[in-house]
């Protein structure tokens, strides 16, 4: 009699469980949120007594936790948990913050670089004189011939500079300038570089008004050391340098 009364209660009533299950009970209510495992505390120290009810540990967490998430009654104690879970959740946002800040200020940072590039391109020169030097000689007639560029004289390895921007469509040896460069604008002008006694540009490479594509001179039918510049207008008819640089702003 005693034993099948000891049967039928064992049926109904859990048994108190092993220290390892009350662990995974805390594992899992945390996992389940701070709330659930201060909700479950206090079920957890009833469950130490062999005379518990019928009502499983977990359900018991998960109930605490459902109704305190619902703003129902909360265990003792469990409030003050609700500041670090607001905490929490502020920190992210202050985070979020932060880096949205970030990511602004390296937008800016990037449209300030390309405004500053744009500035810089505009503002940049067009047209740039070719070599410092003394204008030696003139476009016309000369000693019973024509002169088709200007002369700009100074000493050997004077650097000697793009008038303009374009490309270089020929870099090398071409009879009476020795060696010659010349350069196509977009426009279709060519300028012609002679004389030079070395140049650093290869056809087919742009250059910028400035950039510095050889040293001076006097190879070729040359009487002494400098820069002949021509301009063929629509890179055809060639015209006085002298006017159509000054008419750009750059005076020999
Ligand atoms: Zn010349």
């Amino acid at each position: 009699m005693d034993d099948a009364v000891s049967r039928a209660r064992g049926a109904h009533r859990l048994p108190a469980p092993p220290s390892a299950l009350r662990g995974r009970v805390v594992v899992a209510a945390v996992a389940a949120g701070a709330f659930a495992a201060a909700a479950a505390a206090p079920t957890l120290s009833a469950l130490g007594s062999s005379d518990s009810d019928g009502v499983t540990p977990l359900a018991n967490a998960q109930d605490a936790s459902a109704s305190f998430a619902l703003g129902g009654d909360a265990p003792t104690g469990a409030p003050e948990l609700l500041p670090a879970a607001h905490y929490t959740d502020a920190s992210a946002e202050v985070r979020k913050l932060t880096d949205s800040e970030q990511i602004t200020q390296a937008r800016e940072d990037r449209e300030a670089a390309l405004a500053k590039a744009s500035q810089e391109e505009a503002s940049r020169p067009k047209t740039c004189l070719p070599a410092h030097g003394t204008f030696t000689s003139g476009f016309g007639a000369r000693w019973g011939t024509t002169h088709y560029g200007i002369d700009i004289a100074n000493s050997m390895d004077t650097p000697i500079y793009a008038a303009s921007d374009g490309t270089v469509i020929d870099a090398g040896p071409a009879s009476g300038f020795g060696l010659w460069v010349r350069i196509q604008l977009d426009d279709g002008t060519i300028q012609v570089y002679g004389h030079m006694d070395t140049f650093s540009v290869t056809e087919g490479q742009k250059v910028k008004c400035g950039q510095q594509i050889a040293k001076m001179g006097a190879r070729g039918q040359a009487t002494g050391v400098h820069l002949h510049f021509e301009v063929w207008k629509n890179g055809v008819t060639k015209i006085d340098p002298r006017p159509w640089l000054a008419q750009r702003g750059v005076y020999v």
